[in-house]
């Protein structure tokens, strides 16, 4: 039987809980004029996250690469589905240097599904890897990738390149999966996180792995657990939890506005299951605050 969410059941009015803080400081201006003349990405306001006044001016921002149009339409994502524009060769410069002018120490690289490449946009991603640690061997880069349609390859590609932390959305538990990110796939998406970590294995690299969960689908607490659970067999350390928020009437509906006092519920549990670092709270994306992580003081060989 399909899973369906009813529409009937979203909820319009916003909890208290749910605040967004409005551009109060001359940063957050300066990240957008950077932004703009670097004709950069981001998935900040792709997503219209709800935290770009506040990460935008603290001078941090999570770059979008493989252009703005997505081959995948999941339910829950405001990211435009269109045929893709070809991938545009200096990009990878041009989020070096991003990097490099906002003196970013943690960066976020994440990217649409290009499923109509025939690396997934791998190689792209690999060259935009290279090229901010030959700006800035310092700084941490994270990725947040799509699955690859669960192909090793491109998973392998992405690996050489030897990210400091590679994150992997699973978004939501495995019976709403289907409706919720049609084109992927629960196992193969845990899959994929647990290859990530063996092949940095294999090469003799450092690499954290870490996926995020989005709340108010209408999954129950139990549900999230297993999920938690599924993470942990698969050697995921680092949990990011958070609201969903519908951001058109397009989209799927929120069916629960999950409360503070929940999510710290849910922050223990996962610490207790053995995730090493966990983000949870309503307004919580999985590079919301990356850099407090620092899983990069205690990576795993
Ligand atoms: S939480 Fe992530 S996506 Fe949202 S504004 Fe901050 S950096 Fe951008």
């Amino acid at each position: 039987m399909p899973v369906k969410i009813d529409p009937k059941l979203h909820k319009e009015k916003k909890p208290p809980w749910i605040r967004v803080r409005l551009p109060n400081n001359p940063v957050f201006w300066d990240t957008k004029g950077l932004i703009d003349d670097l004709k950069l990405v981001t998935v900040c306001e792709e997503a219209h996250c709800p935290n770009r006044w506040e990460c935008w001016g603290q001078g941090t921002a999570t770059f979008m690469i493989a252009g703005e149009r997505c081959t995948r339409a999941c339910g829950f994502c405001a990211v435009d589905t269109r045929r893709p524009m070809p991938l545009e060769a200096d990009e990878p410069d041009r989020v070096a240097e991003a990097v490099q002018r906002m003196k970013l120490n943690h960066v976020v690289i994440t990217a649409v599904a290009r499923d109509d490449l025939p690396d997934g946009g791998a190689c792209h991603f690999a060259n935009t890897i290279y090229r901010v640690r030959e700006v800035n061997p310092e700084c941490v880069i994270e990725v947040l990738v799509p699955d690859f349609i669960g192909r090793d390859d491109s998973l392998w590609i992405v690996m050489e390149a030897a990210p400091a932390i590679f994150n992997h959305n699973l978004e939501t538990v495995e019976r709403l999966t289907p409706v919720v990110r049609s084109q992927a796939e629960y196992w193969r998406s845990l899959q994929v996180l647990r290859s990530a970590k063996e092949m940095a294995r294999q090469m003799g690299q450092r690499c954290a792995t870490k996926s995020g969960i989005m709340l108010g689908l209408g999954e129950t607490e139990e549900e999230v657990i297993k999920a938690m659970d599924d993470l942990r067999d698969h050697d995921v350390t680092v949990l990011t939890m958070g609201q969903y928020l519908r951001p058109s009437p397009k989209h799927l509906p929120v069916v629960e506005y999950i409360t503070p006092e929940v999510f710290d519920r849910l922050k223990e549990i996962a610490q207790e299951k053995g995730f090493r670092h966990v983000a949870s709270g309503p307004l919580v994306r999985s590079s919301y605050h990356a850099a407090d992580f620092k899983p990069e003081l205690d990576l795993e060989a």
